[in-house]
């Protein structure tokens, strides 16, 4: 057995970052930008209201209560066809232009308009500039918005389209084909015959794989055939960035994905220390990265989070350090039991936040098979060789959710 660090470094070194792409910010989210994106426009573009009020001359209400005579109203969206003069106010709609003469502007509750609507008193006295939104307050022309490397989250696609950019330069959606095998396998409701089971893995994978932000590609199910998987392969490296397979990695006499990476590709099979998920095939098809799952469900979730979902996230261009989930530190609300046998356990836990910490207990049963417990994890509990961690211990813990 390896340790997890030599077999995730493996897996890291045999995938490389994709070359950059131009891509709509429709489809922007959560990609890694490669480029510098400058403001060649003021945000906001001119002088505005924060407020609904009246625009006014400060000195004219410097001794308010004041009565002013309203020239007109400036509604958002129309440049303003009114100039304030001496005693005059203007009715004025947030985010509207501040129109000549004004420099200051009152917002409405301090205001009174009289019954027939020609004047207004304002009440308080307000400094020039009151409520005023400069032209380039949040972005400046020349102004550096961000960097190459930042991640695009809804607020950065909100900066970019205020710019009038509608395009940015990114690392793409690794496009990532899933495969199953196994000649037990069936898809559909169809009652199953004696020693059937249904494929669950291909639908659990290809759902990963969109929540890390990749583009997944349903290449279906194979039989335990040697022939079969190699074609499979060999065609889901034409056509995508990286291959996820489920089953056929361990030690069974059927077990050929492993052989057929062997032959085809540039293969590292590893039986690495951990618990689930112990073995992991690891290679190159025409340089393409393909990442040989183990079948048991839970060890195929466990073996993305800890391979295919780090490599992946480095094809994409995110930083190292995001690579891997943040380790989170936690307590043992409920013992986690274990025995020792050279491997690190991953628990599948509830974590519950209280009293400013993060409490773990067991998510249910903890069998390789057990996917229902796996589907109601919020974290995977880290636990060190040895018998496990008693009510109270610390436990370090990857937050999945
Ligand atoms: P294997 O890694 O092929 O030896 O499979 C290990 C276990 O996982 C066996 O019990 C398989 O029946 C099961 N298994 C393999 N592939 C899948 C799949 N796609 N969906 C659900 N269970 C699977
Ligand atoms: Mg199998």
């Amino acid at each position: 057995m390896i340790p997890l660090s030599e077999a995730q470094e493996r897996v890291l070194a045999g995938c490389d970052v994709l070359d950059e792409a131009v891509v709509g910010v429709g489809q922007a989210r959560g990609l890694v930008t490669t480029e510098t994106v400058v403001a060649a426009e003021l945000v906001p573009p001119f002088d505005n209201t924060a407020m609904d009020g009246f625009a006014v001359r400060s000195s004219d209400v410097a001794d308010a209560p004041v009565t002013l005579a309203i020239a007109g109203t400036v509604a958002a969206g129309v440049p303003p066809d009114i100039t304030v003069g001496a005693g005059q106010a203007a009715r004025i709609m947030t985010g509207a232009v501040i129109p000549p003469g004004a420099d200051a502007v009152v917002m409405v509750e301090l205001t009174e308009t009289s019954a027939d609507g020609t004047e207004v008193t304002v009440a308080q006295s307000v400094p020039a500039g009151n409520h005023i939104r400069r032209a380039g307050e949040d972005l400046k022309v020349g102004q550096t918005v961000f960097g190459p490397g930042e991640v695009l989250t809804p607020g950065h696609l909100g900066v970019l389209t205020s710019l009038g950019l509608y395009q940015v330069k990114v690392r793409p959606r690794a496009r990532v084909g899933v495969m199953s095998t196994g000649d037990e396998l069936v898809e559909g409701p169809q009652p199953l015959e004696r020693g059937q089971i249904r494929d669950s893995n291909r639908h659990t994978l290809l759902a990963l794989l969109a929540e890390a932000g990749c583009d997944p590609v349903d290449l279906g199910s194979m039989a335990d055939n040697e022939d079969e998987i190699a074609a499979g392969i060999r065609t889901g490296v034409e056509k995508c960035d990286a291959l996820l397979t489920s089953g056929g990695v361990s030690m069974g006499d059927f077990d050929y994905v492993k052989k057929v990476l062997d032959e085809i590709g540039d293969m590292t099979w590893m039986q690495v220390a951990i618990k689930p998920a112990k073995p992991l095939a690891f290679g190159l098809v025409q340089g393409i990265p393909v990442f040989g799952l183990p079948g048991n469900p839970v060890s195929s979730m466990v073996s993305f989070e800890l391979f295919a979902r780090p490599g992946l996230r480095k094809m994409m261009g995110h930083p190292p350090g995001t690579w891997h989930r943040q380790p989170v530190m936690g307590r043992v609300a409920e013992g986690l039991r274990r025995r020792p046998d050279g491997k690190t356990h991953f628990a599948r836990v509830r974590v519950e936040y209280a009293d400013g910490e993060f409490l773990a207990q067991s998510a249910g049963g903890q069998g390789s098979h057990q996917l229902s417990a796996m589907a109601a994890a919020d974290a995977l509990a880290v636990l060190p060789d040895g018998d496990g961690l008693d009510v109270g211990e610390p436990v370090t813990l990857l937050i999945l959710r």
